[in-house]
């Protein structure tokens, strides 16, 4: 018989056993939630919020958005005293989001803060708490349906020490998919040394860093042009990625699951000119470690509008790196959920993959708890354990 133990009770009788922990508190891991997933898609960018998140900006020094209550359907999130995002019940309700996958056919959305929310150019004690209020809620909702959501917290990256902190709870007591981290950290790049440690404890714990393009950091002149959407995001997403596959990161952290939102945005398309800078003014010969092969290490999800673009992203980063992303439950989310792999069927390969079984294969590094059998009472058990 194999049972999970509930080491609260028993720990006393365990010897030779340290530093146990569940891996989730009130319902099972991530790895067997997946397993008994019903059939549909996995929606793996969607987004949340707490329609009660705590008002950081009033008890800390910094620049944090808020959200005021409309009525029980409606909400804004408020930042710097303006509306910034008028929202709904989509955004935190359980039973609506069901509805609509339901309506969908996805069986599972995993949850993500809204990037307005990362806050990583802001003082860190703020950020630190906006992302542990965040991560309770999230935890909450997978809580409350965990065969139907899993999620990626939020991180204060302006300090890499907490930020591994909060994504080893994350991980470890929340049972999250792994984390979702902006294209920036105020001034600073993701590839600069001080984050090697963040990624090398999200590649140990098997966490996917969701990869996430954010607004506010991007050059007012694409607002001015009214291209922050359009070209802004996707180009803010493509240079942090082209930043860290010229860096080396993905040789020097294996393993590392860094997915990239919106199809990986323009990167896609630039990859072959990034391996043509690098021979001719890098001085690079090793073809593996052109940026063009290092990007089939990457991940990214199917959110391109377009099966061209959605042709383009599989074939750079690889048909089986591919998952279903919509944005959901915002105004530029994908309707219906995989209307793209539809159009795309017979044209991409592939695109049954990109519904589930890629996503699957994804969070399973996320999901695999750690655990070693122990004998007791007679009985075989398998005990979770917190990160070595
Ligand atoms: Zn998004």
């Amino acid at each position: 018989m194999t049972s999970v133990l509930n080491y609260r009770q028993l720990a006393a009788e365990l010897e030779g056993v340290p530093d146990l922990m569940f891996a989730t508190p009130g319902h099972a891991p991530l790895a067997a939630r997946l397993a008994a997933l019903g059939p549909g898609m996995i929606d793996v960018h969607t987004h949340a919020i707490d329609p009660d998140l705590p008002a950081i900006g009033r008890t800390h020094e910094g620049r944090f958005p808020s959200v005021r209550r409309v009525s029980a359907d409606l909400a804004q999130i408020i930042l710097d005293g303006r509306v910034y995002r008028e929202i709904d019940s989509r955004c935190w309700s359980v039973q609506a989001r069901i509805r609509d996958m339901d309506a969908e056919g996805v069986a599972a959305q995993v949850l993500s803060p809204i990037p307005v929310t990362l806050c990583h150019g802001e003082p860190v004690s703020g950020a630190q708490a906006l992302a542990t209020a965040q991560n309770e809620f999230l935890a909450r909702m997978v809580a409350a349906a965990p065969e139907r959501f899993a999620a990626l917290g939020c991180v204060p990256m302006q300090d890499t020490a907490l930020a591994i902190a909060e994504l080893r709870r994350c991980m470890d007591e929340l049972g999250f998919a792994g984390v979702e981290i902006g294209t920036r950290v105020g001034d600073r790049e993701l590839s600069e040394p001080q984050f090697v440690p963040f990624f090398e404890a999200a590649a140990e714990s098997g966490a996917v860093v969701f990869l996430h393009p954010v607004d506010q950091t991007l050059d007012p002149r694409l607002s001015r042009l009214r291209i922050g959407f359009g070209m802004g995001m996707p180009t803010e997403t493509a240079t942090a990625a082209a930043g860290l596959l010229i860096s080396g990161l993905l040789d020097q952290v294996p393993g590392v699951l860094l997915c990239l939102a919106h199809g990986g945005g323009t990167l896609p398309c630039a990859l072959p000119r990034l391996a043509v800078g690098q021979r001719v003014v890098g001085g690079v010969t090793e073809p593996a470690k052109l940026a063009t092969t290092q990007a089939r290490k990457l991940w990214c999800d199917s959110l391109t509008y377009d099966v061209e673009g959605l042709r383009l992203s599989s074939e750079r980063f690889g048909a089986g790196h591919v998952v279903l992303g919509t944005d959901y439950p915002f105004d530029a989310r994908e309707e219906p959920a995989g209307a793209v792999l539809t159009a795309a069927a017979g044209h991409v390969e592939g695109t049954a993959n990109i519904a589930r079984e890629n996503a699957l294969a994804l969070l399973a590094a996320a999901g695999r708890p750690r655990t070693e059998s122990v004998r007791l009472r007679g009985a075989r058990w398998d005990i979770f354990l917190a990160s070595a």
